[in-house]
């Protein structure tokens, strides 16, 4: 179905918008660039232009500010009138996909991540880049390196993905295994996740440990794919649809309970397939019930009123990951996984619920724009004195962590949920074990 046809079809949710502006001043890439075109606003008109055939979407007119958009639905949390732009994008693109050829690193991207076999590849040889130091070493702040500032900050983000080396002091970790400090919890089982899993297996670790003893029972769900976010956020809405169907029936199969997923863009794109698949007389209702059990690590610990850990005496931010905070609404579950950590001091970090320019491959496709979102984080994380940053999301960790590295800042990104593990493993909850792996 094309752009035009779907907004035929979607017609309600594209004249939702009564013009009034209020999205603007909460738009990173319009408070940066000042263009309307840039703005959600303007976007929005630029697709009305071309249901209505007014406009080309070969254009650049179109291509370029629907491309520059960040996708972080921050218009969305002040519309007022429940503008849904998040999912208009997301036929927008694929029209301007159909249009033109996207990227080559756009390309890339999502021919690995649509290929299981060669995603793990992939992984296996960046986790064995980065066992080799030279990420963090060429990715020294202030050292120039031949091959420009997008390989140093592809290789800043790789080393930003790295176990933490300097724990503070009394603060444990553990592989042992959880003992559960309540009973009764869900059966739950994890989404894995393709970055998560590939670069961040201790969050996982991490997770499955904490909901454990908080009285859950972890499974896994084998068969299970790729979340298919990054492919419904470029457009590839076929790709994603296939993706969905085999995780809903991979899920299914594991006879759990809930769903939790420590990725915040996986789960908002998990919680839409009700909205991806809708039109799909086989999978529509099969996806509105999978989405439905769907939940953020964070959001599930915090209705379970987490079990209070043992002290982490450390200065704290938290950071709102966008598809947490504007896409799924959790605005408060990271705070309260925090706060079960005692003499965790926790500081409030300015425009917490600003996009970090992270956005998928954003801060390697718009360069120029994406530091400059970022910048702006990096200069608030320094303002609070933390030494840690909270955030739960591995694209925010890695361009976070790549701007604080580059900025030769000493401050950790780290999940929350691994900082409650921590915790947790500080009061004695896991049999013995040893350093928490990578
Ligand atoms: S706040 Fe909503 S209704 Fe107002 S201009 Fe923005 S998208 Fe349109
Ligand atoms: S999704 Fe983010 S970058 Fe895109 S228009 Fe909305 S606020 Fe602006």
């Amino acid at each position: 179905m094309s752009l035009v046809s779907e907004l035929r079809a979607q017609e309600e949710r594209l004249l939702a918008c009564v013009h009034c502006g209020f999205c603007l001043p909460a738009c990173p890439t319009f408070t940066r660039l000042g263009d309307e075109a840039d703005s959600p606003r303007g976007r929005l008109y630029l697709m009305r232009a071309v249901a209505e055939g007014r406009l080309d979407p070969a254009q650049d007119a179109f291509q370029i500010h629907i491309d520059r958009c960040l996708g972080c639905r921050a218009c969305e949390t002040v519309c007022p009138s429940g503008v849904e732009y998040g999912f208009l994008l997301e036929r927008a693109r694929r029209e301007a996909m159909a249009a033109r050829r996207p990227g080559p690193v756009a390309r890339l991207m999502l021919a690995v991540f649509r290929r299981p076999r060669l995603l793990r590849l992939a992984m296996a040889l960046s986790r064995l880049l980065r066992a080799t130091g030279l990420p963090r070493l060429l990715a020294w702040p202030g050292r120039p390196l031949v091959g420009g500032t997008q390989l140093q900050f592809a290789l800043a983000m790789l080393a930003a993905s790295a176990a933490p080396r300097r724990r503070w002091e009394g603060a444990g970790s553990a592989t042992g295994g959880a003992r559960s400090r309540r009973g009764g919890g869900p059966r739950v089982a994890l989404l894995d996740g393709c970055v998560q899993a590939g670069l961040f297996a201790r969050v996982n670790e991490a997770t499955a440990r904490v909901l454990a003893v908080n009285g859950c029972e972890v499974t896994g769900a084998p068969g299970q794919v790729c979340c298919g976010a990054l492919h419904a956020h470029a457009g590839d809405l076929e790709a994603a649809r296939a993706l969905a169907r085999a995780n809903i029936e991979a899920f299914e199969t594991s006879g759990a309970e809930l769903v939790a997923v420590n990725a915040a863009g996986c789960g908002a794109a998990m919680k839409e397939y009700s909205h991806l698949l809708a039109d799909d007389a086989s999978w529509g209702e099969r996806a509105a019930r999978f989405s439905a059990r769907v939940k953020d690590a964070t959001e599930l610990l915090a209705e379970l009123d987490p079990v209070r850990g043992g002290a982490l005496p450390v200065r704290a931010t938290c950071d709102a990951p966008c598809h947490l905070f504007h896409a799924q609404r959790i605005q408060t579950a990271p705070l309260a996984v925090l706060r079960a950590i005692p003499e965790l001091e926790l500081v409030a970090l300015a425009n917490a619920d600003e996009c970090c320019g992270g956005a998928g491959v954003y801060g390697l496709t718009h360069a120029e724009l994406g530091r400059r979102i970022l910048d702006d984080k990096v200069e608030a994380v320094r303002a609070t004195g933390a030494a840690v940053v909270a955030t739960g999301n591995p694209g925010c960790i890695l361009q976070i962590g790549a701007g604080l590295l580059l900025a030769g800042l000493p401050v950790q990104v780290r999940h929350p949920v691994e900082l409650l593990d921590q915790s947790y493993a500080r009061a004695g909850y896991y049999a013995a074990g040893g350093e928490a792996g990578a």
